[in-house]
């Protein structure tokens, strides 16, 4: 398969595999800030398949009521055991189809915390998607797309293959909106807007947003929050009451 079909046929497996986004980034020019935050060995690949797939709007706009013990167990399910299982499964069969085309892929789960001191997995799905185009990084440290605003769940592919990366970033869309800070109820949020060569503690603080989070897991025997997901304005639920104006 030369580079242009072996891109077309990744792209096309993952949309009938269900996945909602797709993009390729060139990790290139981050290579040393690669190596300083996840290792050499992740560094060694230049480019990340970014992976995404919306949630389902009826289970996130349940948030407000997490308080229900049903509420918040089925957003969990959907997000963490259905949805993640989902992209890790399609990351699996992509990474097999670029080995057996004769590349090295190495997927990276959609869910899995490797570092526990600064709550993080084994490469960011973030930065990957970020560099492919799929969105920016928010104010409440998401990535958001225009299309489904932070509705949606990564994984990603480190790979060697010679796959065509997206190049052109997303524009911040953030604006004077800060819907996301108001609604923490731990205030995680500085409320700076992101900026690639600042560390993430600079805008949010994970540690309290996981202590919180467990919390609700001691309280409602579900650890679950999400409202800085729920409230962002560019989520989908927006677009579709404003189509039925
Ligand atoms: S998930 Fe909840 S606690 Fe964590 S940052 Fe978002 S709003 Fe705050
Ligand atoms: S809620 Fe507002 S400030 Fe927060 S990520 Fe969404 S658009 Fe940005």
């Amino acid at each position: 398969m030369d580079r242009k079909e072996l891109d077309r046929h990744i792209r096309d497996s993952a949309q009938i595999w269900g996945v909602d986004f797709v993009g390729v980034a060139d990790l290139t020019p981050i290579h040393d800030a690669v190596v300083r935050q996840w290792g050499p060995v992740i560094a060694e690949y230049p480019r990340a398949v970014s992976l995404g797939i919306a949630l389902l709007n009826p289970i996130v706009d349940q948030l407000p009521r997490q308080a229900e013990r049903a509420a918040a167990m089925t957003y969990r399910h959907h997000v963490y055991d259905v949805t993640d299982r989902r992209l890790d499964l399609i990351a699996s069969r992509l990474s097999s189809m670029l080995q057996n085309e004769g590349w090295s892929a190495m997927p990276i789960p959609a869910s899995q915390e490797v570092d526990e001191e600064h709550i993080c997995g084994v490469f960011s799905h973030k930065v990957a998607a970020r560099l492919a185009g799929i969105g920016w990084i928010g104010k409440n440290a998401l990535l958001i797309t225009n299309e489904v605003g932070p509705r949606v769940r990564l994984a990603t592919i480190l790979t060697d293959a010679p796959m065509e990366t997206s190049g052109k970033l997303r524009r911040d869309r953030c604006g004077t909106c800060t819907k996301c800070i108001e609604i923490c109820p731990v205030n995680a949020f500085t409320g700076r807007s992101f900026r690639a060569d600042e560390p993430r503690d600079a805008r949010f603080d994970a540690r309290m947003c996981d202590r919180h989070v467990e919390k609700r897991r001691k309280e409602v025997g579900v650890a679950v929050c999400g409202l800085c997901l729920y409230v962002c304005p560019h989520a989908k639920r927006e677009q579709q009451e404003h189509k039925t104006i």
